[in-house]
């Protein structure tokens, strides 16, 4: 340890000389000043506090590369490969995120910001399958709403805030790790803003909402209501800071379509466009961008906070098909686990899927539409499955057509 005035000695992490500093410290090799050890003092707490609330920040090398990210959705989610690398970045990028602002507060100041995620596409198509599945692979805790039961505080629906009850409830209560948790916000596209001009009836489902919902998508800290709802006023407030909280948006912006081809044919007109680039018209929504979002009622604030903007295919007729068998709970798999549990081996012929993916076209159920078709076919056979001798059970086409006869 050495007094004021020896000069000669420096600290070696911040270079400066032992009478420029409150008081220097000696080591083997070299010596650390009292602001120095101040700073690392600090710098340890936030790692150790982080670790043990189960926030330990993970080494770069140890988080699941995008490329892994979209392994693991490939075996849950069919197609929709655009929005799975997207998301497999957005994600990949949010974790990097986490760590890097956690670990360098005191480093180089770069301050990277979230990456909140925008899904548009039809309904049915996988966008909350996509969500799901990510938060069952980074094993975080992960809730759904509804954006449609959302009104502005004050007025009949739910506050926003009950968003983050729900996201608490699913960590049990653990704050720390609601705080790195995914909320996926279904239906955003209904609480778009009613009409462009201010109007004199307050909009409390659309763009109030949207309002609300900017100080969550921010990062900010939320006073939460432990029990949702506003029926305990006398509760205590939870306070939830979400900035590390990943907000996946889902929506089916139905005829935004027209809005994609109206701004790309202005586009194509416009001075110094990319139009010799040909468009796909069969498929418009590849294009969709925060411009269409505007246009459709989002406000621009709230664009703002969904950097990440991509869209999920109709599922075709191929899609379903491999929907009932490819993915790794796929419904024909779940089927044969159920009789296989009652000693009974189940076999299912090539047309009766096909008979299953056309009653679902035809009747326009989509992937939804899949499980409510298998449930007529194997309904009987289930019940009785259980106090029959047989160890096999094989469906036919004509079978299968028998059984949706009266219903589909
Ligand atoms: P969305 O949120 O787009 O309305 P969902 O993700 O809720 O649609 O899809 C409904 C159901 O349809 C899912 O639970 C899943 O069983 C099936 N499904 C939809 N899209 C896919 C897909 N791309 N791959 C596998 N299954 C799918």
């Amino acid at each position: 340890m050495g007094k004021k005035g020896n000069s000669s000695r420096y600290c070696t992490f911040c270079g400066r000389r032992e009478d420029e500093v409150p008081f220097m410290l000696q080591g083997i090799n070299g010596c650390i000043c009292s602001d120095c050890i101040h700073l690392a003092e600090g710098y340890l707490k936030d790692i150790e506090g982080g670790a043990k609330k189960g926030k330990a920040p993970e080494r770069i090398e140890t988080l699941k590369k995008p490329a892994e990210i979209k392994a693991f959705l490939d075996q849950y989610v069919i197609g929709q490969d655009r929005a799975k690398k997207q998301l497999a970045v957005a994600v990949y990028n949010h974790y990097k995120r986490i760590n890097h602002n956690l670990v360098d507060k005191a480093g180089d100041g770069v301050e990277l910001e979230k990456s909140n995620i925008l899904m548009v596409g039809p309904t049915g198509t996988g966008k909350t399958l996509l969500a799901k599945t990510i938060a069952r692979m980074l094993d975080v805790p992960f809730t759904i709403v509804d954006a449609t039961v959302l009104t502005e505080a004050g007025y009949v629906g739910e506050d926003v805030e009950s968003i983050l009850t729900r996201l608490l409830q699913e960590a049990d209560y653990d704050v720390a790790k609601a705080e790195r948790g995914i909320v996926f916000i279904d239906e955003i596209d209904k609480i778009s803003r009613k009409s462009d001009n201010p109007s004199i009836t307050r909009d409390v489902s659309g763009e109030g909402v949207q309002q609300a919902m900017l100080k969550l998508l921010e990062g900010n800290v939320v006073n939460v209501p432990p029990q949702g709802g506003r029926k305990h006023p006398e509760q205590e407030f939870i306070h939830v800071n979400t900035q590390n909280i990943l907000f996946i948006c889902g929506g089916a912006f139905e005829g935004i379509e027209r809005t994609i081809a109206q701004r790309l044919n202005t586009q194509v007109i416009g001075f110094g466009s990319s139009s010799r680039q040909k468009v796909d018209k069969k498929n418009l929504l590849q294009y969709v961008s925060a411009q269409d979002m505007r246009a459709y009622g989002l406000i621009p604030e709230i664009i703002g906070r969904l950097p990440v903007i991509t869209y999920l295919d109709q599922l075709d007729r191929d899609a379903l098909l491999r929907i009932l068998t490819e993915p790794k709970n796929a419904i024909m798999k779940q089927y044969s686990k159920l009789f296989e549990m009652d000693g009974m081996e189940l076999t299912v012929n090539p047309d009766v899927m096909d008979l299953i993916v056309d009653t679902s076209i035809k009747n326009k159920l989509g992937a939804r539409g899949l499980r409510s078709i298998c449930e007529k076919i194997f309904d009987e056979a289930m019940f009785e499955a259980p106090s029959s001798k047989n160890k096999s059970f094989t469906v036919t086409a004509d079978y299968a057509r028998e059984k949706l006869k009266d219903v589909f």
